[in-house]
Parts: structure tokens; C-alpha cells; sequence
């Protein structure tokens, strides 16, 4: 496992009372200068950016307002939490760039009226990030990752958050969660070349799936969105250019 050692800073209590029991004792890793002071004036500033750049859902902002990203990451990324970049979290992954958690939730909860309870499935949990975002957005969401080591590190990460709409998945995601189908919103956060059939199958009628996908044609990874419509046809469109890392198949 390439995941760096994790080491955890000394947040505010409010923060603290956030997370789960840090892997290591905290006198083991000096926080941070800054961040741990003030997160909330650093949180505001790139909510203001990602304003500025266009995201008007206040769903969406309330979500990205509540959730720490700083939280989720190695402490030693921790003061770079808050600027718009993806960042390492171990196994070769990344937790995506805030514009683009935004942009795709955005994308996601479009055609769904404000305070309907929604359900919602993530494909690629990841440290739990987004899981956490998603889960302060919709009435119950489900958030599937195939490797283990981040599977365990989301649920840690996730454990005190109280989080309770929120179900994490041990599997392979190009399944989906036939249990808790069928869903409002289906979210990708690794990119396939194809959209697994599970994921339309448990796309319910009037909702949205949002993915990373790559375009034969250029050879470039774009935003894919599907909706189902109320009679159940799927009507397909397809949006600006992503980076993401791939899906794959099975568990690891
Ligand atoms: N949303 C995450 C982003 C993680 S990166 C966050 O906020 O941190 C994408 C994740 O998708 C990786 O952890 C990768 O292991 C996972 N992934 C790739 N293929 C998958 C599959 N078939 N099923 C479930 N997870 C998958």
C-alpha cells in the first residue's frame, strides 16, 4: 500500500468532534499552521470562487459549507484542502477538486425540486469526501468503493459525523446497490468506457446520472449526464472535458 503514513493535526474541538479517533496520537503530528484556526474563513473564500465561477445551487453551497474537505485529507495536505486542486489519498486515488464535486452535484440534483428527500448512489467512495457532501444533500445516500484500505479509511473518517443517511459499500461499483434501488441521482467519481448497465437499471423515473466517461471519438474523458424520463426513456447528453481516475472491475 503507497498510502502515506497518517499522521493527524490538531483541529479545533468543533472539528475534533467531527472525526473519528486519529490513527495516530495527535502529539505525533503538529497541525498546520492556519488551517486549523480559521477552516471556516478558508471554506468561505473558495465557496466565494466557486460562486464567482457559476455554482448557484444553495444545496449544493450549504452542503460544501458544513462539510471540513480538510478533514478527509492526510494532515500534511491538510493547508491545501481549500484551494480548488485535487489531492492524493493514497493507493493511487484522489479526492476530486471542490469545482468539480460541486459541478457534478450541481449537474446531479438539476431537474429535482428543492426539498424533495432524494436518494442518491456514489460510485467511488473514496476518503468519503463527496459521500459526506452528497449525504447533507439527499435523504438517503449509498456510496460504494472496491478498495478496502479507503472503504475502511471513509468509514473512519465518516465514523463521528453522524451521518446516518449515509450507507458505505465494500463492492464493485459497476453493479451499483440493487438493494436500495432505485435512485434519484447516480454519481461516478472514476471514469469508465462504458456506463454499466446497473447504473441506468437502478436510475429511477425523473432522476439523473452523472459520470466521467471517455469519448471514443477524441480519446478525452467528459461529464456524461442521463436522465430517465418519466416514461422510463433515457435521453443522453454530454458536457465539458474531466480528469478522473478509472473505474475498474472487481475488488481489490
Ligand atoms: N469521491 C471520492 C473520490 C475518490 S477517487 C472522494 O471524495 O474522495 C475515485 C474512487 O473510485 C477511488 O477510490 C477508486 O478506488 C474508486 N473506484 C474505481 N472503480 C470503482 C468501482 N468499480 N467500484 C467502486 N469504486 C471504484
Amino acid at each position: 500500500m503507497n498510502a502515506p503514513a497518517r499522521a493527524r493535526g490538531r483541529f479545533p474541538l468543533r472539528l475534533e468532534q467531527l472525526r473519528a479517533a486519529p490513527a495516530k496520537p495527535l502529539a505525533a503530528a503538529p497541525g498546520p499552521q492556519g488551517i486549523g484556526l480559521d477552516s471556516h474563513g478558508v471554506r468561505e473564500r473558495l465557496l466565494q470562487r466557486l460562486q464567482a465561477e457559476g455554482l448557484r445551487d444553495a444545496r449544493v453551497l450549504a452542503a460544501m459549507r458544513a462539510v471540513p474537505r480538510h478533514a478527509f485529507v492526510d494532515t500534511a495536505l491538510a493547508a491545501q484542502a481549500y484551494e480548488d486542486t485535487s489531492l492524493p489519498i493514497g493507493l493511487g486515488q484522489t479526492i476530486s477538486k471542490p469545482s468539480v464535486v460541486a459541478r457534478m452535484i450541481e449537474l446531479l440534483i438539476a431537474p429535482q425540486p428543492a426539498g424533495k428527500p432524494l436518494r442518491l448512489l456514489e460510485i467511488g467512495t473514496g476518503c468519503g469526501y463527496q459521500a459526506a457532501v452528497l449525504a447533507q444533500i439527499g435523504r438517503f445516500v449509498v456510496s460504494i468503493e472496491r478498495l478496502k484500505p479507503l472503504h475502511d479509511r471513509a468509514r473512519e473518517n465518516l465514523a463521528a459525523s453522524r451521518t446516518p443517511a449515509l450507507r458505505l459499500v465494500y463492492g464493485d461499483g459497476r453493479l451499483g446497490h440493487a438493494p436500495n434501488a432505485p435512485y434519484d441521482g447516480v454519481i461516478a467519481a472514476a471514469g469508465g468506457d462504458d456506463l454499466p448497465a446497473a447504473w441506468l437499471d437502478q436510475l429511477a423515473p425523473g432522476g439523473r446520472l452523472v459520470a466521467p466517461m471517455l469519448d471514443a471519438r477524441s480519446g478525452r474523458q467528459a461529464l456524461v449526464v442521463v436522465d430517465r424520463r418519466e416514461d422510463g426513456s433515457l435521453a443522453r447528453s454530454e458536457h465539458e472535458a474531466v480528469k478522473f481516475v478509472p473505474l475498474k472491475s472487481g475488488v481489490d
